[in-house]
């Protein structure tokens, strides 16, 4: 059987499933194919993000948070407790009622946009046909889309020398599933997951060791924000090994042996469960025949320019499977971009106004460049900074620590980026994103009445700052 459409999309994740739901809004006969199922077996839509990314991950950094203030942060506020516990299993099944209740909406909000829905592997052919096949491997069923957008999105790293068997030795969508709280974890890479999910199972109990290769701590942030940050993760009790290079896991008498060598000396550490959170790639595998004009790079990336057009015509991709950060935000917004133009419009992302964040706590936010890629390019700049020690909602809600950045042009005072670590940051930073998206300057956001007391008057004396008039700071 051949069914056309105007717009074959490949993937159901945040870049796939939001492309689908603009090209029906834009009146385009639009199907979306997705392979994945979840840990019963059963199809799911939403991709990484909503089953075991984002939206999972916040659940359980959510609730931990709670179960860590409430052990270590109440008592300030003359609040005690007895008998404080943990179940997991709750913690676990609220999870998974996020999930399910997200994913479910995705199912119908495609129905409601009449996007149809076909369950099964994306293989892309020439003259721009698509076969999707089942999971024995059996072609169910061609298509061809005058459009194809492809958002197979991406898939753990796993290290040849320390390879996953899903219950010992496991990658985020394990650490995502403890149903008990391991002992002792081995987390093998500092990033965004390595810290996010070492934050959530420290903070119940577990001893957590994070080994990083790289010298630097959380190189892609400014260099003050992670200096704080490796402060206040070292307070909560993660303890971060720099410069390390993993050999190999073993199994001993006591648990499993995690080799590494930092400073030419040879270490092992005893856990009991490693998680390996080394990067993803581009789930790319099976996805391209050799005919139908996409290239792929020596990564396994998509090959496209910076309007997410691969070398095929009408072939279009999006999100971590192409160049640029593996976010889902940056994902959808592509999806939203490529929409657009195949349906006449002109899709706009500004790939400068992408924001970061971590959600730990405190959490970490950033948008545009730092001081370090600033100094490299030989930019002149002047920066702002002001404490959340010395904001009163901070101070109010027992959080005063971190601060907020603002880095402007020396000479049109144009803010060039915004580093954030402290409470809710994640709401903060929008602001900023709006700012620069409309090539605001430290002017313009110090004219801004913020409300009092609110966190967002650090973002506005940051500002002050930057023209050394903050109100609030001393020096
Ligand atoms: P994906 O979400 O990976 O979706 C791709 C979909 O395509 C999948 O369902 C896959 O099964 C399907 N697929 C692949 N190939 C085919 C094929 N050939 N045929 C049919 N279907 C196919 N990002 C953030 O912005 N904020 C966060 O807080 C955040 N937290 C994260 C936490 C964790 C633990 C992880 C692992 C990731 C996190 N991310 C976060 C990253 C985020 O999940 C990804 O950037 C985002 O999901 C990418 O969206 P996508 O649509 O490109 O791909
Ligand atoms: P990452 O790139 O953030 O971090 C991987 C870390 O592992 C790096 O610090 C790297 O130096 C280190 N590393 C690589 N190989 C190593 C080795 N052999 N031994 C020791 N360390 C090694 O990747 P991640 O944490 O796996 O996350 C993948 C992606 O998922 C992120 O880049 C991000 O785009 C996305 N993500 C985003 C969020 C968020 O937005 N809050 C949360 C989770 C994941």
């Amino acid at each position: 059987m051949t069914d056309s459409f105007d717009v074959v999309v490949i993937g159901a994740g945040p870049g796939g499933y939001v492309a689908a739901i603009r090209c029906a809004q834009l009146g385009l006969n639009t199907v979306c194919i997705d392979a994945l199922v979840d840990d019963q077996g059963k199809e799911t839509l939403g991709g990484t993000c909503l089953n075991v990314g984002c939206i999972p991950s916040k659940a359980l950094l959510e609730s931990t948070e709670q179960f860590h203030r409430l052990n270590h942060q109440f008592a300030a506020h003359g609040i005690s407790a007895d008998n404080v516990a943990m179940d997991v299993s709750v913690m676990q099944a609220r999870k998974k009622d996020i999930v399910k209740g997200l994913t479910g909406g995705i199912s119908q909000l495609f129905k409601a946009n009449k996007v149809t829905s076909i369950h099964g592997f994306g293989h892309v052919l020439s003259g721009n046909r698509v076969n999707v096949v089942d999971r024995d491997g059996q072609v169910i069923q061609t298509l061809t889309g005058q459009n194809i957008i492809l958002a197979p999105g991406s898939v753990p790293v796993e290290l040849p020398s320390i390879p996953y068997d899903h219950e010992f030795v496991v990658d985020s969508t394990g650490a995502l599933a403890f149903n008990h709280v391991p002992k002792r974890i081995g987390i093998i890479g500092a990033g965004v997951i390595g810290l996010e999910l070492g934050s959530v199972w420290n903070r119940l109990g577990s001893e957590v060791t994070i080994v990083e290769a790289m010298d630097d701590f959380l190189g892609a942030a400014d260099h003050q924000v992670a200096r704080e940050a490796k402060r206040q993760y070292a307070k909560q009790g993660l303890d971060i090994r720099l410069g390390a290079t993993v050999s190999g896991v073993s199994s001993g008498a006591g648990g499993l042996q995690l080799g590494y060598a930092q400073k030419g000396e040879d270490h092992s550490l005893e856990v009991d469960r490693v998680i390996v959170a080394v990067g993803r790639k581009p789930a790319t595998s099976g996805l391209l025949s050799e005919d139908c004009g996409v290239a792929l790079d020596d990564r396994g990336f998509i090959e496209v320019d910076e309007l997410c057009r691969t070398g095929a015509p009408n072939i279009w991709a999006v999100g971590d499977a192409v160049r640029g950060p593996m976010l889902a935000h940056k994902s959808s917004e592509e999806g939203v971009a490529v929409a657009e133009r195949i349906g006449g419009g002109a899709g706009h992302i500004d790939f400068n106004c992408v924001p970061w964040v971590i959600y730990t706590s405190p959490e970490i936010a950033w948008v545009g460049q730092t001081e370090n890629q600033l100094k490299e390019e030989g930019v002149e700049y002047r920066t702002g900074q002001f404490p959340f020690a010395a904001n009163g909602r901070a101070r109010a809600m027992e959080e005063p620590h971190g601060f907020v950045k603002i880095i402007a042009d020396k000479h049109t005072d144009r803010i060039l980026g915004v580093h954030m670590i402290g409470p809710h940051v994640s709401e903060l930073i929008g602001e900023c994103v709006v700012t620069m998206e409309f090539h605001g300057s430290s002017e313009d956001l110090a004219r801004i009445v913020h409300a009092h007391p609110t966190l967002s008057e650090a973002t506005h004396e940051a500002a002050l700052a930057v023209d050394k008039r903050a109100i609030h700071k001393v020096g």
